[in-house]
């Protein structure tokens, strides 16, 4: 099988979020028995001749009545064949999509990438069978390749449903697309353009990054106005439980952390806790929890914030790296200098990120919604115990420890309220209290399976039951 896997971000290329490690990692492990490639932005601040990427050829793209320069670039990493695609107005900015918002031409940069990889795979005649999709950055090559004659499937996997690339309806004009396709069945979402959506119509299979999350998404609740649309589509959708890179995210080989360690050597994590401790001025005797990602409503900030008055007042430290909205990151800086025994760090950071994984004891996670998130997983290969709350993707990978069920064990609470949130705090200390039980659960998720080996199984599946469709169908001709 030859797959093309097309993403606005790949680890180590370039990540804002999940969406880079996934796209980084699944393909690796769906490589042994097929050829997989990947393709992406060449953003400016990718490491051209770190990465010894070479151009490849260049060529002209007309969207609209606009003429845009493109060029195709690639390397090989890690034995996958990446492909990358320049154009000024993509490629050209500081941040991958914005900051602190989005850039408004964000419809234009990304239809350009789409327009892009499909004129390419035209031009090259290359050979495909499945053209994997992620996001709404890419969702609208579901559309654009019926108006091509490709002999491949697309799958479109969402990643967070939240993000949909919605522009005000001048963008059909601007992405050259046709008015007849500015209806309820097509691009047309309460009068403006939606590209989720699009991939969503004219995809061949969808799915989703957690069992419980595409079942969430199917309600009002968690459909963020689509749910009409996915159940219409629903026969198209699955869950799949994103794994993570277990050879990237192991703290037994991490060059990251100061000491490295494994589920037999414990008291090396001690000294990565003692490690970060002093660089934040937070003593080591106490618990630690953390909380790293994105300062935004999803990841459940404001019942942090709300119950940070309790909190503080809790014999344990929390240390938090994340950004924001310059309002939210200011929320949390005031909360940090309020309390001592909270630190907050705005930012991006990968190397902070890994050292605060190996030093704590507990990952706190109390998302409104988490289509599947990374996080809880990367802790708990880390020996950190996860406190999540029940939805999406958290749901489907951490159990409340009482439960003593296999695969990851945490503290698990049901309702998003900064009460539910303190109470489960309240139970990691006496968790920690008892010894004994803390290192079993940390030992028993140290050897639990994260890796991709099980869903990238699933995923072929899908490709495979997709190209026996198309197989039949040319049969019957
Ligand atoms: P998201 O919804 O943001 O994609 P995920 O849980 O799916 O969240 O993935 C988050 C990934 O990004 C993890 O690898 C996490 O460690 C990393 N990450 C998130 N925020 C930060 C940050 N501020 N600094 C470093 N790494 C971060």
């Amino acid at each position: 099988m030859n797959i093309l896997f097309a993403s606005s971000e790949i680890f180590p290329f370039a990540k804002s979020g999940g969406l880079a490690d996934v796209a980084g990692s699944l393909p690796k492990a769906m490589s042994e028995e097929n050829s997989v490639e990947v393709i992406m932005p060449l953003y400016k601040f990718i490491d051209r001749a770190g990465y010894n990427i070479k151009h490849v050829m260049s060529y002209e793209l007309k969207i609209g009545f606009v003429i845009y320069p493109v060029s195709i670039h690639s390397c090989i990493y890690e034995g996958i064949t990446c492909w990358f695609l320049y154009s000024p107005i993509l490629c050209d900015r500081d941040y991958l999509y914005g900051s602190g918002g989005s850039y408004s031409d964000n419809d234009v940069r990304f239809g350009i990438f789409c327009y892009g990889v499909l004129k390419w795979i035209d031009l090259t005649k290359k050979k495909l069978d499945i053209l994997h999709l992620n996001d709404w950055q890419t969702a609208l090559m579901a559309w654009i390749s019926k108006q091509y004659e490709f002999n491949f499937k697309i799958l479109l996997t969402i990643h967070n449903l939240a993000f949909q690339g919605i522009f005000s309806k001048l963008s059909m004009k601007r992405l050259g697309i046709d008015w007849r396709y500015f209806k309820m069945e097509g691009l047309e979402f309460y009068d403006k353009i939606n590209i989720l959506k699009a991939g969503i119509v004219y995809s061949d299979a969808l799915t989703t990054v957690s069992p419980t999350y595409a079942e969430e998404i199917l309600t009002p609740a968690f459909g963020c106005g689509l749910d009409g649309v996915l159940i219409a589509n629903k026969r198209k959708l699955k869950g799949i439980l994103n794994g993570i890179d277990t050879h990237i995210f192991s703290p037994k080989t991490d060059r990251l952390i100061a000491h490295q360690y494994d589920k037999n050597r414990l008291s090396l994590k001690q000294k990565n806790k003692r490690y970060f401790c002093e660089k934040i001025g937070f003593s080591d005797k106490m618990g630690l929890i953390i909380f790293i990602g994105r300062l935004t409503r999803q990841k459940g900030v404001d019942l942090i914030l709300e119950a940070a008055d309790k909190l503080s007042r809790l014999h344990i430290n929390i240390a938090i790296l994340g950004s924001g909205s310059i309002k939210q990151n200011e929320l949390f800086e005031k909360m940090s200098e309020r309390h001592k025994n909270i630190s907050v760090t705005v930012g991006y950071d990968e190397v902070q990120a890994r050292i605060m994984y190996a030093a704590a004891d507990f990952l706190l996670m109390p998302s409104l919604f988490e289509p599947c998130g990374l996080n809880q997983m990367i802790a708990m290969r880390y020996g950190t115990v996860p406190i999540v709350r029940k939805t999406g993707g958290l749901k489907d990978s951490v159990h409340d420890f009482s439960l003593n069920l296999p695969g990851g064990q945490g503290i698990c609470f049901d309702k998003p309220s900064s009460s539910e949130l303190y109470e489960a705090v309240s139970r990691a200390i006496s968790l920690k209290c008892d010894n004994r039980r803390f290192k079993i659960i940390k030992k028993h998720n140290m050897k639990s399976d994260f890796s991709w080996e099980k869903s990238a199984k699933e995923y072929i599946a899908i490709y495979k039951e997709l190209l026996e469709d198309r197989d039949e169908n040319k049969s019957g001709e």
